[in-house]
């Protein structure tokens, strides 16, 4: 079943952005996910569509107004999942990923200025959801690489099924080192074993070095991997 992104925003024409080009965008045409856009100031009070005003207790910025907000959600909700991309927000992980994938409709509110009235997000029930530990200008960038995560796991969308298998995060490790032709390059040689055609040797090889990078990398990650093989 096809899945369909609603997207509040006040920026409706960055969609689809880069989705619309490689796999996501050849998955667009073939209508394995579809968007629409909700422009939030199509439903403000005033004649200047003003969807912002300063913070209550001060500080720097503006703040995405609960009325307008509000009413933009209200006029549009079909049920469903509906998500706001914030930095504050519970990070986004492949195991998320993959739940979206799971679903027909998600919807997603795209802050922009300092954020939202909190007011909107629990009156929606919205889950927030962050995409790391840095801040960005807009939720439209957050939203477009959330999708990209899921529409690459719908049914159709990569050619090799398998290749979403072994990836980095899948089972809490992160991917091996990969090579491909030619076989030596500026004096450096692909590692010897992964030309053996001895498929055991190249599968132990690969989880060998990808313990290593992870626990080099992301000591964190390889906690939960080795907690998860003790039981
Ligand atoms: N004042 C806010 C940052 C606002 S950035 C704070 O300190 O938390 C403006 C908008 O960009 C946010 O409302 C959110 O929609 C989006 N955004 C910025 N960084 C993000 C991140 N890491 N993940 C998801 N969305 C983000």
């Amino acid at each position: 079943m096809a899945l369909n992104f609603k997207i509040y925003t006040i920026f409706p024409e960055i969609f689809p952005g880069f989705l619309g080009y490689s796999l996501t965008g050849r998955a667009l045409e073939e209508g394995i996910w579809s968007f629409e856009t909700v422009n939030i100031r199509d439903y403000a009070f005033d004649k200047h569509g003003s969807v912002d005003d300063t913070p209550c207790g001060g500080g720097a910025g503006m703040v995405m107004r609960a009325d307008v907000l509000g009413r933009a959600i209200a006029a549009n909700h079909s049920g469903g999942r509906i998500l706001a991309m914030s930095p504050k927000g519970r990070p986004l992980t492949q195991q998320t990923v993959h739940q979206l994938s799971r679903e027909t409709e998600v919807s997603v509110v795209c802050g922009r200025f300092e954020g939202i009235d909190e007011r909107v997000l629990e009156a929606f029930d919205i889950e927030e959801v962050s995409i790391g530990d840095y801040i960005l200008t807009g939720g439209e960038q957050a939203a477009q690489i959330m999708f990209d995560a899921v529409i690459r796991l719908l049914p159709g969308v990569l050619g090799n099924a398998q290749s979403t298998m072994s990836e980095s995060f899948e089972d809490c490790l992160l991917e091996y080192p990969q090579y491909t032709r030619p076989t030596e390059w500026e004096g450096k040689q692909v590692p010897e074993v992964l030309l053996s055609g001895h498929h055991k040797k190249i599968e132990d090889w690969r989880k060998e070095q990808a313990i290593k990078i992870t626990g080099e990398r992301r000591p964190d990650l390889l906690k939960k991997y080795l907690d998860s093989k003790r039981v």
